[in-house]
């Protein structure tokens, strides 16, 4: 049996890095069967999980932090307001990315988000870059 695989990931739930488990989508999400060949981290011991940059060479390279439920819906909302910004074309979606990164002082990735008050600075920053566009 091969040995299972561990990496300190940030968790948002348990607000530290812990270690986390290689597993995959079969385990994390057992009604998904599309996803049962991916690859996930897991915290056992809040049943966080994160996936993965699977399609990148280093395919068990975490997408970020491991959130939690409600940091998942936040993210979902962000993408919900950023993407229709660059979709339509009125920003790059680079040039969105780099205006949001400046405003935060850090290089912003919605899944890098660690806490719902995170979240919901980058909503307001979301409104204003979107007014200026
Ligand atoms: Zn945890």
């Amino acid at each position: 049996m091969a040995m299972s695989a561990t990496r300190l990931i940030y968790c948002c739930a348990c607000q530290d890095k812990v270690s986390a488990r290689l597993t995959t989508g079969r385990e994390v999400y057992p009604h998904r069967p599309d996803l049962h060949a991916l690859p996930f981290w897991r915290h056992d011991a809040c049943g966080g999980f994160v996936g993965c940059h699977h399609k990148t060479a280093d395919r068990t390279r975490p997408l970020g932090c491991i959130p939690t439920p409600e940091l998942k819906e936040a993210r979902r909302h962000i993408h919900a307001l950023l993407d229709p910004i660059w979709q339509s074309g009125r920003m790059s979606r680079r040039a969105i990315y780099a205006a949001i990164s400046a405003e935060l002082g850090w290089k912003y990735h919605t899944a890098s988000l660690r806490s719902i008050e995170e979240a919901r600075q980058v909503y307001r920053l979301i409104r204003r870059i979107s007014a200026q566009a």
